[in-house]
């Protein structure tokens, strides 16, 4: 059998296997047209197994009498990882930029509830300088019973604002019904924590031409975060950002526990830009200006925060927005710590 390179999958015979039970292994992989390249050790024999993923994932392996382990070499996923790109990857919309050097500072309410609203924080958020604006109208709510967001009447808003300040809207999509909806309002598709392993919503924003921007999920490792970011980018859409927004541990002090070792380590296997939400783990706005400072420091790609001109009237999450009133001040102090980085806001 013609072997060339090294092995992506490594099936390890139990040291009890038969000889016949090895041949049976390596006679399916020969039907399969996968290359073999075998070892006899001592206490067990290792076959190294050459294939594309897809043809790899075909048999199963593990299954098969005498086998003890199948060991996978390669990562699970290809297109997100650092090495399939020259470049870290920029995500640019009319102009304005998120990654390589790019510090995206994406603010806005975490609800449109009304025109109002939603045009007074874009206002402010623009005049602070902001990358992109966001603004949920479909909203992800923990309780049936909770605010739900205004739905389509939010996508006409955010239109509005986009019109009147020139910021790009990043907003979320729940459900692949309101693609057609969403993506005419959006400039950049935000999938929620809640949604980070949606498959077919996935492979669905993968199958757009709009950026995706894919928060982790509160209980997803960075390998689930970054196979996810891998369906989209299956595809034919590799223009997406991942977001740190904060995991479930023990801890009670703050609303969700922000990773930033997890920002750091996506910094280091994928070509993607990685940005942090500080508010949703912070969930009290005292605490979002020093885990925003921290996201800056760790080499985040950028930032997403939420602004209310009232929080105490907010429909959602009102305890961890900033009063836009101080969103400009808020903003210079980032931008102060961006600069230190040698970085701009993009
Ligand atoms: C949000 O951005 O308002 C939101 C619902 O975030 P997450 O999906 O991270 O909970
Ligand atoms: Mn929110």
């Amino acid at each position: 059998m013609a072997v060339t390179g090294s092995p992506e999958l490594l099936v390890v015979m139990g040291a009890s296997a038969t000889s016949d039970q090895t041949e049976h292994v390596l006679a399916r992989l020969a039907e399969q047209g996968i290359d073999a390249r075998v070892q006899r050790g001592r206490e067990a024999t290792v076959i190294g197994l050459i294939g594309d993923r897809e043809q790899l994932a075909l048999l199963p392996l593990e299954g098969f009498p005498g086998v003890e382990s199948v060991v996978p070499i390669l990562k699970p996923y290809k297109l997100v990882a650092r090495e399939s790109a020259p470049d870290p990857t920029v995500i640019e919309v009319d102009g304005r930029r998120v990654g390589d050097g790019w510090f995206g500072l994406i603010a806005g309410p975490c609800s449109v509830e009304t025109r109002a609203q939603t045009l007074e924080t874009a206002r402010a958020v623009a005049a602070a300088g902001a990358t992109w604006l966001r603004g949920g109208a479909f909203k992800p709510r923990t309780s049936p019973y909770a605010f739900q967001g205004i739905g389509v009447e939010g996508l006409d808003i955010l239109r509005e604002a986009k019109a009147e300040t020139g910021l790009p809207i990043v907003t979320e999509l729940m459900d692949p019904r309101h693609v057609e909806a969403v993506l005419d309002a959006a400039d950049v598709i935000q999938i929620g924590a809640r949604n980070s392993q949606n498959f077919l919503l996935l492979a669905e924003v993968g199958r757009t031409d709009k950026p995706v921007l894919l928060k982790r999920g509160a209980s997803t490792s960075v390998e689930e975060l970054l196979m996810a970011a891998e369906y989209v980018a299956k595809e034919g859409n590799d223009r997406i950002i991942l977001c740190e927004r904060g995991i479930k541990t023990f801890e009670t002090a703050t609303r969700y526990t922000l990773d930033l070792g997890a920002v750091a380590a996506l910094k280091m296997e994928t070509h993607l830009p990685v940005i942090v939400d500080p508010s949703h783990p912070a969930g009290r706005r005292d605490l979002v200006l020093p885990l925003a400072r921290a996201a800056v420091a760790v080499g985040a790609d950028g930032i997403i925060v939420e602004t209310h001109p009232r929080p105490e009237e907010a429909l959602s999450d009102a305890a961890q927005q900033i009063p836009s009133a101080e969103f400009g001040a808020f903003a210079d102090e980032i931008r102060a710590f961006v600069a230190l980085m040698g970085k701009q806001i993009g």
